[in-house]
């Protein structure tokens, strides 16, 4: 009998599929390097809340790290390190890589948007005298959740003359921050029986953003007098300004570490910034590339990627053919010639939610980086669907430098779905694949990832770059 079961046991081995904790086998190391590089990423989550922030960020380790701007009339050779920035919201670093250009790029591409509050055009108004303003919400959010929860105030203002006003308003200590208020339950008999899309609605979304009148003399509208003057004082805007205005509202909390081992981070807009700080930091870290290295923090994939700053536009594309053109290469070749990873989250096995997800196909919090051949909705609509061969090369890349990595797709079968920039890329005859960090709550105020996770996706992006 005993014997029997070593057999049993060693074929077990040699057969099933390993689905382990990635603690189980992390090496010191890595797992001491691990725990660095969160601090790193912490401080990003509260520097960077917005994409212009998240290229900002980007940019000054950029050129920390030897990066340039790349201008057209430059030359270029192996070893170049440069960077375009794609209207303050978008960012592509390249660096030239020893090999010719044909024989195709490594390219990484994560987003830097991610769900929020955004002003209407016409925002402020006086109601009953509380001055609020209007938002229209940005990207897939459970409205109900932006409720009663702190609000920072993020972007810029295009005055009337042209000059551009910056605004940040809620993240220090001693600012004020803004907020939606929500009912309360003693009142709230009629909302809590609406389902849970209209618990809150759209229009509920307004932002609190004062209350106190002018006072020099009786007028009507004199809280949002008072706010305008306010503004007015501070920032030199009128009301009319905030027609050419981006301004975000997002939560003003700090990222955090969760649990007592420490072992996770609580933060705001982890979808993408824990894909996309760990692209930038294996770009920034990576050394004398055999292919050409392309990684690019990209706007709008939160709404779909449309847009001059999104991954359908050709801002991308375009720069690859400049770069090709500039080394003599047809950037249609190139382009055929690359493989891509499409840095972008996927949703963690949550054990309060188990219903949605099928155990032999999701990720799980602490095994490693996800490898998602498929996203997509019903029938795997909407998706590049990755080639098993380039799954099988990408697989043996990572098993050949130790990357603690797992594979999953995005909850059960017809339970509902979702897409990442992997379908555009991919349509420019480009080999590309998702991978990505596991999140939990992904889309609320405050989501939550493994630093182990992270960590490994970082030594996944920098393993694929180098080789
Ligand atoms: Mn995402
Ligand atoms: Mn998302």
């Amino acid at each position: 009998m005993e014997k029997e079961n070593k057999k049993s046991n060693a074929l077990k081995e040699k057969l099933f599929i390993k689905r382990e904790n990635g603690y189980s086998r992390i090496s010191s190391e890595d797992e001491k390097a691990c725990m660095a590089f969160s601090e790193d990423y912490k401080n990003l989550l509260n520097k960077a809340k917005t994409e212009r922030e998240a290229v900002e960020e980007a940019v000054e380790l950029l050129k920390a790290n030897g990066f340039i701007e790349y201008k057209r009339d430059m030359k270029l050779s192996a070893g170049d390190r440069i960077y375009r920035i794609n209207r303050g919201k978008s960012v592509i670093m390249s660096i030239i890589g020893t090999a010719p250009i044909e024989e195709g790029i490594r390219l990484c591409a994560a987003h830097i948007d991610s769900p929020r509050l955004d002003l209407k055009q016409n925002p402020l108004y006086e109601d009953h005298e509380l001055a609020l303003f209007k938002t229209h919400y940005y990207g897939g959010i459970k409205k109900y959740q932006w409720t009663a929860i702190p609000l920072a105030l993020h972007g810029v203002i295009i005055k009337a003359d042209g000059t551009t006003v910056t605004v940040s308003i809620g993240e220090d200590e001693n600012d004020p921050v803004f907020y939606v208020t929500d009912l309360l339950p003693h009142l709230a008999t009629e909302q809590m029986t609406r389902t849970g899309a209209k618990l809150i609605k759209g229009e509920d979304l307004n932002l609190l953003i004062g209350s106190v009148p002018f006072r020099e003399d009786e007028c009507s509208e004199a809280v949002k007098l008072n706010i305008l003057n306010i503004l007015y004082e501070k920032y030199g805007i009128t009301e009319a300004d905030f027609i050419s205005s981006e301004l975000e509202a997002v939560p003003a909390f700090k990222a955090r570490d969760i649990g007592f081992d420490r072992s996770l981070i609580g933060g705001y807009g982890h979808d993408d910034r824990c894909c996309s700080y760990p692209a930038l930091r294996a770009a920034v870290d990576c050394k004398a590339p055999v292919h050409t290295v392309v990684t690019v923090l990209t706007d709008k994939e939160e709404t779909g990627s449309d847009g001059n700053t999104g991954l359908c536009s050709s801002y991308l594309e375009f720069f690859i053919y400049d770069i090709a053109a500039n080394l003599g290469a047809n950037g249609r070749h190139v382009l055929s010639a690359s493989e891509c990873l499409s840095a972008d989250v996927n949703a963690a096995f949550d054990p309060t939610f188990p219903e949605v997800a099928e155990k032999n196909n999701c990720a799980f919090i602490n095994r490693g980086v996800c490898i998602t051949k498929y996203t997509g909705a019903r029938g795997k609509s909407g998706t590049s669907d990755a080639s098993a061969e380039y799954t099988g090369r990408i697989r043996r890349l990572m098993d050949s430098k130790d990357v603690i990595w797992q594979t999953g797709e995005l909850g059960k079968v017809d339970m509902g779905g979702g897409g990442t920039v992997a379908a555009y890329i991919a349509n420019l005859d480009v080999d590309t694949i998702d991978m990505g960090v596991p999140v939990l709550a992904m889309h609320a105020p405050y989501e939550a990832i493994s630093k182990l996770d992270l960590y490994m996706a970082y030594k996944a992006f920098s393993v694929f770059i180098a080789d």
